[in-house]
């Protein structure tokens, strides 16, 4: 039997943060004690002008990780950071298929996958993002689009530590919604055994993340999901004391 995962609480800074914002992970790092770290894995993705820095800033208590990476190591791709770019600055994750990569890039689970794989050659672990629409969830298609994003972006071969999956409905991203408790519960589920398929008895350990509102406030109840592995976190990861708060839900 496999053991239950180990939680990741990881915050996603988005196109957030100058240099005098590394004092927030500094500060994070100061507040995680040891019997924190002890139960509960913690992560910031900065943006990538911050990343190489916030590696020093986190002192190697909380891991750094990119917000995307290209699906090639190398090459003219003007603009584009590279998974092994991140490996190489001590990043340790590198989120793929974010909503907002998906809206306002027209990324596919195709290039998603493309950029997981990437990741995992690179030796970093790949947070692949999945999450309906609000007008999916109306029309009752939540799990038909979540198993297919799933299904595309997953990489094959890939081990239970290589990647993590994040289910973030879009519609509770930056909105302070969130899903009732039991819609959580069924989605992870469905995801648990999608998993399960897929990757054999790998998929019981693989770390499934919910996103979208998570604050301290909250945090208790929705880590406290059947197959919630932890969080993924945008607005409340900004400051060391909302990050933090919503860590502390694993204490
Ligand atoms: C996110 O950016 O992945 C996210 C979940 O944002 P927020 O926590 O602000 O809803």
């Amino acid at each position: 039997m496999t053991a239950k995962p180990r939680p990741l609480v990881a915050g996603n800074w988005k196109m957030n943060g100058l240099k005098a914002a590394l004092g927030e992970i500094e500060a994070m790092a100061r507040g995680c004690d040891a019997a924190l770290r002890a139960r509960v894995d913690l992560l910031i993705c900065p943006p990538a002008t911050l990343a190489g820095a916030a590696v020093g800033a986190a002192g190697g208590l909380i891991a750094i990780g990119g917000q995307d990476c290209h699906p090639k190591a190398a090459g003219a791709h003007t603009g584009d950071v590279s998974a092994d770019m991140l490996k190489d600055l001590g990043a340790a994750y590198v989120i793929v298929g974010h909503s907002e990569r998906r809206a306002d890039h027209g990324e596919t689970s195709a290039l998603v996958r493309a950029k997981a794989q990437a990741g995992l050659r690179a030796g970093l672990v790949a947070i692949i993002c999945v999450g309906e629409t609000e007008g999916e969830r109306k029309a009752g298609r939540t799990l038909e689009i979540v198993g297919a994003q799933l299904r595309d972006s997953l990489p094959e071969g890939a081990s239970a530590t290589q990647v993590v999956i994040a289910y973030e409905p879009v519609w509770a991203i930056g909105t302070g919604l969130t899903p009732t408790a039991a819609d959580v519960a069924q989605v992870h589920a469905f995801i648990r055994a999608q998993l399960g398929q897929a990757m054999g008895a790998q998929g019981a350990g693989v770390r499934i993340l919910y996103g979208g509102s998570v604050k301290p406030s909250n945090a208790v109840e929705l880590m406290g999901v059947a197959n919630v592995d932890g969080a993924l976190v945008g607005g409340a990861s900004l400051t060391a004391t909302d990050f933090l708060g919503v860590a502390a839900a694993y204490r």
